[in-house]
């Protein structure tokens, strides 16, 4: 088992606090990565250089579609893999289904058609009439930051969790 300070801080503040099993696991899978990851991950950017399910371009990070825990001999196989952003949440949510200690099974398909919706969203102020009532209209959402929901902090950005490496 490597030592903790060979994982990167963010899995590092993902696992404290959790089982001591859990570190292990955690600290064996990235012992068990192949050294040609690097370059797969990279060359893979370089021919998908957009999020699958949003076309965003930023915090862009490639998800294996199976698991590589769940399935080793497809650590490098490129039909298993999938470019999903950390920026929009879609590597959290698309690829892991809010958790990543969880995956999708079908990211492919629901990424592509969360990306065909969005190129094809709808405007909401499709006219200049519209847009002059909206301004004339108060405000429905508090600003952000505001709300008083619990549990809800508007004021974090970013994604509810890590997984830069997953
Ligand atoms: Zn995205
Ligand atoms: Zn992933």
């Amino acid at each position: 088992m490597p030592k903790l300070s060979a994982i990167p801080d963010h899995l590092t503040a993902w696992v404290l606090g959790s089982p001591a099993s859990l570190l292990g696991q955690v600290a064996a899978w990235c012992q068990g990565r192949s050294s040609q990851w690097p370059c797969v991950r990279a060359l893979f950017l370089q021919f998908n250089p957009t999020c699958a399910a949003c076309g965003g371009k930023k915090g862009l990070q490639v998800h294996h579609m199976v698991p590589v825990h769940l399935s080793p001999s497809r650590e490098l196989d490129t039909k298993n893999l999938i470019v999903l952003c950390e920026d929009n949440c879609c590597h959290l949510m698309v690829g892991h289904l809010g958790s990543f200690l969880s995956f999708n099974p079908d990211v492919e398909q629901d990424a592509g058609r969360q990306l065909t919706k969005i190129k094809n969203r709808p405007r909401i102020h499709a006219t200049a009439a519209a847009d002059t009532l909206r301004l004339n209209l108060p405000p429905l959402l508090p600003p952000i930051g505001a709300s008083d929901e619990p549990g809800v902090d508007l004021t974090r950005p970013g994604c509810p969790g890590e997984g830069a490496l997953w």
